[in-house]
């Protein structure tokens, strides 16, 4: 209960693709079932003969496994699309990619790093020179940001 009140409810909704897995799952198997009973009962209380009755269980049942593939691609292609998300974007710059803003990402210009850059100003006995630097490097060297 408390979990629920700490995500709220955007959490039901969160994953969803899993969630859409699972009520495939869960829709296929229901439908093979019903169209199996329904068939049987349409027999054994002799309202329609033998082959309609296994005409309609088993339609019931492809129809329902069919349907089933088409929401559990919906399903896996979220989860496919979450991961490759999650992958392509770090997970610290990403609230700062959403809102627009997110910092340069490269190679440092002193150490060769790949990481989000900063711009520089390092001045030291050798003058003033403009570089784009990792944080490390900017610490390292008193730089002052430049812009
Ligand atoms: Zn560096």
């Amino acid at each position: 209960m408390t979990e629920f009140r700490k995500r709220g409810l955007i959490g039901l909704f969160r994953h969803i693709g899993q969630k859409v897995k699972g009520l495939a799952a869960a829709i296929c198997v229901i439908g093979i079932l019903g169209a199996i009973s329904t068939g049987v009962s349409l027999y054994l209380t002799g309202v329609l003969e033998l082959i309609p009755c296994i005409a309609i269980g088993l339609g019931g049942v492809v129809t329902s496994w069919l349907s089933a593939w088409v929401l559990y691609c919906i399903g896996d292609t979220h989860v496919k699309v979450e991961r490759l998300e999650s992958k392509l974007i770090p997970k610290p710059a990403y609230a700062e990619y959403l809102a627009g803003n997110a910092p340069e990402r490269g190679a440092c210009e002193i150490c060769g790093r790949t990481t989000d850059l900063i711009p520089a100003k390092i001045e030291d006995q050798m003058g003033v020179r403009y570089r784009k630097v990792c944080r490390e490097c900017f610490a390292a060297n008193n730089a002052t940001e430049a812009n």
